[in-house]
């Protein structure tokens, strides 16, 4: 199974055989990108060996084109929550690691509660849960009931929409549990997909490869089809990361059904206790390489970008083919009411608050989302796929990111004093409104805004 999913000889006769590629070979892989269907591992090879600076610019307008065509111009947000920080296994990277000596932490049912109250407060609907593994501290009841808490939380600025999950890899009769609570996309990174790298930085439970390599099929036949893969950048030669993320894409495509809903791109960054230095630095030019590459090659797939990155970069990626991002981020159990730098999984690179992301974000013309819509309608797994591969998801994506960021100018914006960000909002409303070409949704969201602007909420299609 592991070699279905990354055949390592493959991967590396393919780097091999792609080593130097022409401006011919580049250009024909271009022609086919620009026809959205994805990309052969051959020709994503062929990508991640190109250094000609014009042709590397080409890669970018390409791909910005696809985000843009398949994705539309909206960026959806959401936040992480962190819930416990017990973790028995040892991985080299991460701060949780179970070397250290600090007082671990778990958040009661009414800590869960209060933190959510907070991410409710900034003007986000959606959560992405995380947690150690640590079977005695953080069973899979204790992650259903923090899943119930957060979705029973009501405040008069609204509630969490959509539950996301990255948990350790688990069991099927677990997944069922996960699926049964309600949650949207499942998340597990590789880290790496390089064998004996991860078999060099892992120890404990998550140290089975082929645990964690498969635990999305594992989730599929539990009922999960929205799964999200990753790697972690740098921990192995990113070229190498990128045909396995790729591979494992077409596996899910082609075995599944259904290929990953998303795709994260995390980047190492240092922490606290973490004294490992990455043997595979990604540079920023070839992180937005990477990213790029992700959009043209699997292009039906939406891709997340944390707050580990500089908002520079960000800002930057954001153009090239990211749909999903966090903002306001505190990455510590308890955080978001007092954050602590020496209890947080990894360092943030990007400290703005969600508010100060929209502000600039808008300047790009990007419509923030914040949006669940497809989650709620059951448009999720091959129903969503049917809609994204042929780039029709943005018909709903456009009027649903409008509507949803009318409630957080109405809900967030309008009071404060915080006119600039209010006005600027709805020019960016405006404009996208004239673009959306189906007359009757147009009229549709035309209505739908006044309706929340009088009070009416979570309007979707
Ligand atoms: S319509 Fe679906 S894909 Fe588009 S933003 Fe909403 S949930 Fe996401």
């Amino acid at each position: 199974m592991i070699k279905d999913i990354c055949d390592e000889e493959k991967i590396f006769e393919i780097l091999e055989k792609t080593k130097n590629p022409d401006k011919k070979t580049i250009e024909l892989i271009f022609d086919r990108a620009k026809e959205k269907k994805g990309l052969s591992l051959e020709e994503v090879g062929y990508l991640t060996n190109l250094k000609d600076k014009e042709l590397i610019d080409e890669l970018f307008k390409i791909a910005g084109k696809i985000k843009e065509e398949i994705y539309g111009e909206r960026l959806v947000f959401f936040a992480p929550l962190y819930i416990s920080d017990f973790c028995v296994n040892d991985c080299e990277y991460c701060n949780f690691h179970i070397r250290n000596p600090m007082k671990r932490r778990k958040l009661s049912l009414d800590e869960i509660k209060e933190e959510t109250e907070r991410i409710i407060e900034m003007g986000h609907k959606r959560i992405l849960l995380e947690c150690g593994e640590d079977p005695v501290n953080n069973p899979i009841d204790y992650i259903v009931s923090a899943i119930e808490t957060i979705y029973s939380v009501k405040t008069e600025k609204g509630n969490i929409r959509r539950i996301n999950v990255n948990i350790s890899a688990t069991t099927k009769e677990n997944y069922k549990k996960l699926k049964q609570a309600k949650i949207g996309t499942y998340q597990l990174f590789q880290e790496t997909y390089h064998y004996e790298t991860y078999k060099k930085l892992h120890k404990g439970p998550k140290g089975d490869y082929e645990r964690q390599i498969t635990a999305h099929i594992r989730a599929f036949e539990a009922g999960i089809d929205d799964l999200g893969i990753g790697v972690l950048f740098g921990l192995y030669d990113w070229r190498f990361e990128v045909l396995s993320l790729v591979s494992h894409a077409q596996f899910m495509d082609k075995y599944l059904g259904v290929g990953p809903h998303t795709i994260s791109v995390p980047r190492f960054r240092k922490a606290p206790t973490v004294t490992y230095q990455p043997e595979y630095p990604v540079s920023d030019e070839d992180f937005l390489k990477i990213i790029a590459i992700l959009r043209v090659a699997v292009p039906y797939t939406g891709m997340i970008l944390s707050t580990r990155e500089r908002p520079e970069i960000r800002r930057v990626a954001f153009k090239l083919g990211i749909s999903q991002t966090s903002a306001g981020s505190k990455t510590s159990p308890g955080g978001y009411r007092n954050f602590s730098k020496e209890e947080a999984q990894f360092e943030i690179y990007d400290l703005r608050t969600l508010e100060e992301v929209i502000n600039d974000i808008l300047k790009d013309k990007l419509i923030p989302s914040f949006c669940t819509a497809c989650y709620r309608v059951g448009r999720t797994g091959e129903d969503f796929m049917n809609l994204a591969k042929p780039g029709e998801i943005n018909k709903f994506c456009r009027p649903n990111g409008i509507l949803t960021f009318v409630e957080y100018l109405e809900d967030f914006a309008k009071i404060n004093g915080k006119k600039e960000i209010y006005k600027k909002g709805y020019e960016v409303v405006e404009y996208y409104l004239n673009q959306i070409d189906n007359e009757n949704i147009k009229k549709e969201t035309i209505k739908r805004i006044e309706r929340i602007k009088k009070g009416e909420r979570d309007l979707y299609f």
